[in-house]
């Protein structure tokens, strides 16, 4: 008898039910994603920012309690603006739930967004003002967006 028949592995029905199958390269690319620091339009806004003149932390919790690390992060202002994937934020324009257990991803969809929005109130609360952006927005026009908020205070 070998070691895995004296320890077969298996798994929770619960935990079986929630995973998606088969995963196609499309989701596992935006699997992988999620977890990616410091993508592209993430680069181009902070480059576009460098660029106006400005100074920020970048990938730093605001609030260290609250779990939440702001992509980029003006501390003095107290502005947090958090780049947000179309896929896993749900942007309006791009969104589109892959074809294989469809429910499945719109529910992971709609717990990203209400955790967005608990972030932003949790912060907000603390005096801190958050500003989303998409990651199909162009860097120029968002860095615009972001200059013209830290002038006007
Ligand atoms: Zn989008």
């Amino acid at each position: 008898m070998n070691f895995a028949q004296l320890y077969p592995i298996t798994w929770p029905r619960c935990l079986e039910a929630k995973m998606p199958d088969p995963l196609n390269d499309l989701t596992r690319r935006r699997m992988r994603s999620q977890v990616r620091r410091d993508t592209r339009p993430e680069l181009a806004l902070r480059s576009e920012l460098h660029a106006l003149g400005f100074r920020f932390r970048v990938d730093y919790a605001p609030e260290v309690d609250l779990r939440s690390r702001g992509d980029i992060v003006f501390t003095r202002r107290r502005l947090v603006v958090f780049v947000d994937g179309c896929f896993w934020h749900g942007c309006p324009e791009h969104a589109t739930a892959p074809k294989n257990n469809a429910g499945w991803w719109r529910q992971k969809i709609r717990a990203n967004q209400e955790r967005d929005r608990r972030t932003d109130s949790a912060l907000e609360s603390r005096g801190w003002q958050v500003i989303r952006v998409w990651e199909h927005e162009r860097a120029i026009e968002a860095a615009r967006r972001i200059a013209s908020i830290l002038a006007r205070d």
